[in-house]
């Protein structure tokens, strides 16, 4: 049985691995395929794309987007788009803005409390477009600020504590409809941890494609759940690791079983949506 991992993070979002590594580690993995899907951000597809034909692997391109529907944050993941599309890029260029922004109001506030971090040392430490929360503990773990990146986030980055900056998102809406018009597949992620499932009725009305039902984070019985919501809103099934490299020492990448027959519905979808986009000669 061949498996596959969709949800993957490199060094271009708050990931550490270069394409090579995550290429090296599905092939540990015996994976047939993998995404990559980093934070607002595509910059890593080209490169993963090709360490994984050097590997022998299937790469599918991705992102996830973060978004806000009604209040709540969600997190769309795209796939198989055209990672050229100019309107993907250029959204994805503002958004990234937001992020780079963000680090530095974060860094203002931890200032204000006398913590001496610099935005330069972040952006430093994260070098890549779309710089996050990860990359401000990493900075205070790496300045000796804090002992370790739990504390990081719990003294100063958690929602409401005196660093947190809240984030100007896109509506679930417009995520779906940047993804569609790119010719990608849309699809919720980790929907059990965001505990949002009211606001899935609406992506579905707004075409959403599928639902993320295997993910680290969910437990059997959540798993369970989402597989009966995809069935009764007819969306496809995806599920990955959300590996962002070593975790405790090791890493999460192959540690959720996929079967490839959801990727091949996956792709299923994307041919549709692209053929949907191409004019018809005749017409
Ligand atoms: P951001 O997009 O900048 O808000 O950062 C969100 C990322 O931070 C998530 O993808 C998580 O990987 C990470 N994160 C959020 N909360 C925590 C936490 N309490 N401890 C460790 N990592 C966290
Ligand atoms: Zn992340
Ligand atoms: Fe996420
Ligand atoms: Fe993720």
């Amino acid at each position: 049985m061949a498996f596959v991992d969709l949800h993957l993070h490199s060094r271009f979002s708050d990931g550490t691995y270069e394409p090579e590594e995550l290429a090296a580690q599905a092939r540990r993995c015996e994976l047939a395929a993998i995404a990559l899907t980093d934070h607002d951000s595509v910059e890593g597809c080209p490169g993963t794309a090709q360490a994984c034909a050097a590997a022998g692997i299937e790469f599918i391109a991705g992102t996830e987007l973060t978004a806000e529907q009604d209040g709540n944050e969600v997190h769309i993941l795209g796939y198989c788009m055209d990672t050229q599309n100019s309107r993907l890029l250029t959204q994805i260029a503002r958004f990234q803005a937001v992020r780079q922004d963000r680090i530095r109001e974060m860094v203002a506030r931890l200032n204000r409390i006398r913590v001496p971090l610099s935005a330069d040392a972040v952006f430093a430490l994260a070098n890549c477009r779309a710089p996050g929360r990860p990359h401000v503990a990493r900075a205070l773990v790496a300045a000796g600020l804090c002992a370790s990146l739990d504390e990081a986030f719990e003294r100063f980055l958690k929602k409401n504590r005196p660093a947190w900056v809240p984030k100007f998102k896109m509506s679930g809406e417009e995520a779906l409809d940047l993804i569609h018009q790119a010719g990608g597949v849309a699809v919720m992620a980790h929907p059990g941890l965001n505990r949002t499932d009211q606001v899935i009725p609406r992506l579905v009305e707004a075409g959403m494609d599928g639902i993320e039902c295997f993910h680290t984070k969910h437990s059997t019985a959540t798993t369970e759940h989402y597989l009966e919501l995809a069935d009764q809103f007819h969306l496809l099934v995806t599920g990955g690791s959300d590996c962002h490299g070593l975790n405790k020492g090791k890493p999460l990448i192959g540690t959720v079983k996929v079967p490839y027959q959801h990727l091949e519905l996956l792709k299923a979808r994307a041919a549709e949506i692209r053929a949907a986009a191409t004019p018809h000669p005749s017409s």
